[in-house]
């Protein structure tokens, strides 16, 4: 199943590391089965269970809650403001229509060029590889784009990769989702196979919040298929708050990187989750302890329920300037806002 390279890209193997020897592969999977889906059994496992009538039914039915055990061993108990509680309990909140918050907030809708392929900025596509996630994220835009009838996995990832290989100014192919890493790893070289076939890719990189969410996920196939990938691997993890970290996190990270990958975080600027300076200096700090470099942290997309994640411009901005007065350079991540028709992320 593992792509040959051309001799050119191909990479030197590397030793297995420590982490990845005592971690059996299939795990995962029955972690992934066994999460949470239920807002009362979660607020009673962390002695909560007095907040249930802040619940949204409504919100609960159109988005269910789904958070790994693994991530909710993170939460405090007893903390009704716990930052990682915040971003997985479906609260009445998310029920205020808010003028402006709508159910396409990104443009994706628009920018789909072909089943599971997404084309907005040179020489990069987002390959919509599944459409499932470990863990809902109650500010993700996931929550209204229907990626599960997009997902390019449908028809093996044919068409996808047909609109790739037909397009020669395409570089780098971004695993997307949902979350590429929900796949089996022999999806995964199944689809990696095919993509290696195509001459002008020079990079590979995959947006994945597993490795944080559900750590168990990197284990010894994963970990085979990605030191086997032709070209240089880049993944982009999602962490929003130095709580996520742990050390089976870090372990599973440190093997991501002894696998050859480069290691960004992405973070979403979340009301009552990381709005202040020290909350992302912390971030950021934890993050680089675990070997990830900040890459961005976004403005929240606008999309309907998430409303009251939101943070001002002024007030962001302000927050950013706070993170580049204490922090080392390299631990400033960029703040940016996703403008449809915009060639990249926008600056703010
Ligand atoms: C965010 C995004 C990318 C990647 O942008 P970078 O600035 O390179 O991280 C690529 N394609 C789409 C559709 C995106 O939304
Ligand atoms: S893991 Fe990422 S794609 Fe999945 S629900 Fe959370 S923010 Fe959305």
């Amino acid at each position: 199943m593992i792509p040959a390279a051309s001799p050119a890209l191909q990479l030197a193997p590397r030793e297995p590391s420590p982490a990845e020897a005592v971690r059996p592969p299939a795990d995962w999977k029955r972690e992934w089965r066994e999460a949470v889906r239920d807002p009362r059994e979660l607020l009673a496992m962390l002695d909560l269970g007095h907040l249930a009538g802040g619940l949204s039914a409504a919100a609960a039915a159109a988005f269910p809650l789904r958070v790994p055990r693994a991530f909710v061993a993170r939460m405090r108990p007893g903390d009704p403001a716990d930052p990682l509680l915040r971003q997985v309990l479906p609260v009445l909140d998310e029920d205020r229509v808010v003028p402006g918050f709508g159910l396409d907030a990104v443009g994706d809708g628009a920018a789909t060029t072909s089943p599971g392929v997404i084309r907005k900025y040179r020489g990069r596509a987002l390959l919509v590889a599944t459409g499932s996630c470990a863990i809902n994220c109650r500010y993700c835009f996931r929550r209204h784009f229907p990626y599960a009838e997009q997902a390019a996995a449908a028809n093996h990832w044919r068409d996808a990769v047909a609109a790739i290989a037909a397009d020669a100014t395409i570089e780098e192919v971004i695993l997307s989702g949902g979350d590429p890493l929900s796949l089996a790893t022999p999806k995964l070289a199944e689809l990696t196979a095919a993509l290696a076939g195509i001459p002008h890719l020079r990079r590979l990189r995959i947006h994945t919040r597993l490795p944080i969410v559900l750590p168990a996920r990197v284990d010894r196939d994963l970990l085979a298929w990605l030191r086997g990938q032709p070209w240089p691997v880049t993944v982009v993890v999602h962490a929003n708050h130095a709580n996520e970290f742990d050390p089976a996190v870090d372990a599973a990270l440190t093997a991501l990187r002894d696998a050859g990958a480069t290691l960004l975080n992405q973070a979403v600027l979340l009301r009552g989750v990381n709005d202040s300076v020290e909350a992302l200096a912390a971030l950021c700090e934890r993050g680089f302890a675990a070997g990830v470099l900040p890459y961005y942290l976004h403005q929240l997309d606008r999309v309907a329920g998430a409303a009251h994640f939101e943070v001002p411009d002024e007030r962001a901005r302000a927050l950013h300037a706070g993170l580049a007065a204490r922090l080392s350079g390299y631990l400033v991540p960029r703040l940016v806002r996703e403008v449809a028709g915009d060639p990249g992320k926008r600056p703010l």
